[in-house]
């Protein structure tokens, strides 16, 4: 007998032997309600979207007007002030001249896009043979095939791919602004090949929510344009708070050449993604031949509803205290997690921003772990070997103090000192 549920597949599952998925009706603030009446504290706000929680009632009118005027249109030939709007806001906020906004309607289409405006950038200079790209290790930038191809080449989920992706070049990222050495060389060893170098600002998150200094990340950005790089800066993850301020790329006082958005642009409301470019870049599409124009279009590239969606999210970090509201929980966190640090079985315990993660030396049965954290009314999804909180800026202290107390309860539980 087959159930409705047996048509579906489901994200990064094996499909024969995994617990069933939990059912949501109806979703409020920072909780989720299951169809069994249960509701849980989200603690990861829907893959990092829901910044400002769920259903804010200032998004939802924003759509519903949208959805009355126009739910859709193309995009080529045609605009709308959604999207002219949104891309001079993002303009604005953004670090620099990164004034250049191409939409598309995933995190890793925006990476697909900004590896090809990279590429792209030297044929339109008349330079060819810079086919790679440089990546660090632990890095995770999407699923698509260019996109895996810039992820981590051995612990990613797509080591399986190998054969089907284009080579990258991939380097550590340096342990100190002193310790750039390594990543010197790579790039003198390889610059005459590379279009760009891409790295995560200050987190690397699905990766294992590695992080690393500003000063780090400033390094990265020096050598790169030393050896006449562009840098390419996901801030898929990071961007709009996460890290306490709106982009991680401000805290190292640097502007990348392209810049890549997805996940809280819309504040969790739907899809959609952003490509940054600077002038200089945007400028070497600029031509007489039409063969120069960047080519990539996708159908629904911004889509009136989602841009609707994106400038009430903007609203709401421009009139509303989400950067104090999203240090104070990293306070919050570095407190209630610091009963872990030093615990044998963990290898660490590190919080930056709105992001706190826990990770073990060995990995307990994550399975009973899920499961133990949702008895405790909490929706937290233990990855890898990490654990981590990364819940909407606007939670409340009861909500927050609820999902440490869970996390810590059963990571304590899950590994016996
Ligand atoms: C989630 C994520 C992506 C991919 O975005 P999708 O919308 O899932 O395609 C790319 N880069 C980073 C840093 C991400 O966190």
């Amino acid at each position: 007998m087959t159930t409705p549920r047996d048509h579906l597949w489901r994200p990064y599952t094996q499909m024969k032997n995994a617990a069933p998925p939990l059912e949501a009706v109806r979703t409020h603030g920072t909780r989720i309600v299951l169809a069994d009446g249960r509701e849980l504290v989200d603690g990861i706000a829907s893959w990092w979207t829901a910044a400002h929680g769920y259903n804010h009632p200032h998004i939802r009118a924003a759509v519903a007007a949208q959805l009355e005027a126009m739910p859709h249109v193309m995009f080529g030939g045609l605009t709308h002030a959604p999207a002219e709007g949104l891309a001079a806001r993002l303009a604005a906020v953004l670090p620099g001249d990164l004034d250049h906004v191409f939409f598309s309607d995933s995190g890793s289409v925006a990476v697909e896009v900004a590896l090809k405006m990279a590429a792209q950038m030297w044929l339109n200079r008349g330079v060819t043979g810079r086919t790679r790209f440089l990546a660090f290790r632990g890095g995770y930038h999407g699923d698509t095939l260019g996109a895996m191809s810039v992820c981590d080449p051995d612990e990613g989920m797509h080591r399986r791919f190998g054969a089907y992706l284009p080579t990258q070049i991939f380097c550590d990222l340096p342990t100190s602004a002193e310790r750039s050495a390594a990543l010197d060389s790579c790039l003198a060893r390889h610059r005459e090949t590379l279009a760009a170098v891409i790295v995560e600002p200050l987190v690397q998150g699905a990766g294992g929510m590695r992080m690393h200094p500003p000063e780090v990340l400033a390094e990265v950005a020096r050598v790169a344009q030393a050896h006449g790089l562009p840098l390419i800066a996901d801030e898929i993850f990071t961007g709009f708070g996460r890290t306490g301020t709106l982009f991680a790329c401000e805290q190292a006082g640097i502007v990348p050449d392209i810049l890549c958005l997805s996940k809280a642009l819309t504040g969790g409301t739907m899809a959609l993604a952003a490509t940054v470019a600077t002038r200089a870049v945007f400028d070497a599409f600029r031509s007489d031949d039409p063969a120069a124009a960047l080519m990539h279009g996708p159908t629904f590239m911004a889509n009136p509803l989602a841009c609707a969606a994106a400038n009430a999210s903007l609203d709401l970090f421009e009139g509303e205290p989400r950067l104090a509201q999203g240090r104070a929980i990293g306070e919050r966190l570095e407190a209630g997690l610091a009963p872990l640090r030093g615990r044998p079985g963990l290898a660490g315990v590190r919080v930056l921003g709105a992001i706190g993660a826990v990770q073990w030396t060995e990995v307990p049965d994550l399975a009973a772990v899920k499961r133990r954290l949702v008895e405790r009314g909490v929706w937290v999804r233990p990855f890898g070997d990490i654990v981590y909180l990364t819940p909407a800026l606007t939670i409340d202290e009861p909500d927050l103090d609820r999902l440490i107390e869970a996390v810590v309860t059963v990571v304590c539980d899950a590994t016996p000192a």
